[in-house]
């Protein structure tokens, strides 16, 4: 659990106990938008909770037809971490990749 905090105006981003208190609130803060009761300490514009978006890699983008980003990632993973090289079993890095991606049977499944 993180409990960032970033500047709405000059995304300033810290733990909430580096912002100040807010002032005004009650004419600050607009109906249906989040809470928040701290400030910037640099700029004074109100600060919310960092929102966190999860992290994409091509395999999150893998669809038919195209895989060969997610492929050349796979490859590269594999071949800098493991030193694993596939460039010659083109079909199990392509295995490999679907199945990392969601699909363990592989292009049948991704094509349909
Ligand atoms: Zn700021």
């Amino acid at each position: 659990m993180n409990d960032n905090y970033t500047c709405d105006n000059c995304e300033f981003t810290a733990p909430k106990n580096e912002f100040n208190d807010a002032l005004d609130l009650h004419c600050r803060l607009s109906a249906g938008s989040t809470f928040t009761d701290v400030e910037c300490p640099h700029c004074n514009a109100l600060a919310y909770p960092t929102e966190h978006t999860p992290p994409t890699t091509p395999l999150n983008q893998v669809s038919p037809g195209n895989h060969e980003e997610a492929e050349a990632f796979v490859h590269h993973i594999l071949n800098t971490m493991l030193d694993i090289n596939l460039s010659k079993k083109k079909d199990k890095l392509t295995s490999i990749t679907l199945a990392l991606a969601g699909y363990p049977n592989g292009l049948r499944q991704l094509n349909g």
